[in-house]
């Protein structure tokens, strides 16, 4: 039971202090986790600064509760990396300068928007708002190496007015299978990021079966991940999400240390 994206109060939107983020996994279960709070770097204008302000304070204070919880939970030090086309040197100076076991790296903006706002979806039909998010994922991932598992492929499909029908999977097919097959070709990761199941569209970010295409392509890690930002939601949906991942045709589930993976069998 591992559970590899969650944010704690370094980040802006985070309600729970690491500590708290352990207590919780240890209640629920869980043997490990990914601490990976947003940096998202040189974000347009905001709600929130998406940023770790303090990395070393940051690193200092997973140091502290690795510690703590020896014997009681694994905890590594990841961080959910935005990419955006500028800032691809700052990011992967991030890498070499802070000795982090985990990258997601995701896209939470297309051309400065966010799709977290309607504006996004006001100058974009349903198949646009897909299309153009995919397209920048897939620049971004050709260009950008350090990383290892790319995190909730349809983010903007959380926020979306259109809903999400049963074959909205396969909206923007051609992208997707461009995407896979450059994560796949690099030896990167996809996330199966639960919280997708708590919208309204009752599926996780990706559907299971774009996770079962990724494993048919040649794709062999990941993660899990709750994207929890508080609390209640440490572990959320962890059992269903290792019924999706045999469903896709993984039979083990992928945890990192230094950036270098590790295969669990489920
Ligand atoms: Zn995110
Ligand atoms: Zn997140």
């Amino acid at each position: 039971m591992l559970d590899y994206h969650m944010h704690s109060t370094f980040s802006e939107d985070g309600t729970m202090t690491m500590e708290e983020a352990c207590w919780q996994a240890v209640k629920v279960g869980l043997k490990e986790i990914a601490i990976t709070d947003h940096m998202d770097i040189d974000l347009p204008e905001n709600i929130y600064a998406f940023q770790i302000k303090d990395m070393y304070g940051y690193m200092k204070e997973i140091s502290k509760v690795k510690e703590q919880f020896k014997g009681l939970l694994k905890v590594k030090a990841g961080i959910e990396l935005g990419l955006q086309d500028w800032t691809l040197d700052q990011c992967a100076a991030l890498t070499v300068n802070f000795p982090l076991d985990f990258v997601i790296a995701s896209i939470h903006n297309v051309n400065g928007e966010d799709p977290y706002f309607r504006v996004y979806f006001n100058s974009r039909d349903k198949e646009k708002s897909y299309t153009d998010y995919y397209e920048t994922i897939l620049q971004l991932i050709e260009e950008y190496d350090d990383f290892n598992v790319l995190g909730h492929l349809d983010y903007f499909r959380r926020y979306s007015p259109y809903g999400y029908g049963p074959e909205d999977r396969w909206i923007g097919k051609d992208l997707v299978e461009a995407i896979l097959k450059v994560l796949v070709r690099k030896g990167k990761g996809m996330e199966l990021n639960t919280s997708g199941f708590a919208h309204s569209s009752r599926q996780p970010h990706p559907h299971p079966d774009i996770l079962k295409w990724f494993r048919e392509l040649g794709g062999e890690i990941v993660t899990i991940g709750s994207d929890a930002h508080s609390v209640e939601e440490v572990g959320y949906e962890n059992k269903r999400a290792l019924e999706w991942l045999k469903y896709a045709g993984f039979d083990y589930v992928t945890s990192f240390t230094d950036m270098k993976p590790e295969f669990i069998k489920i």
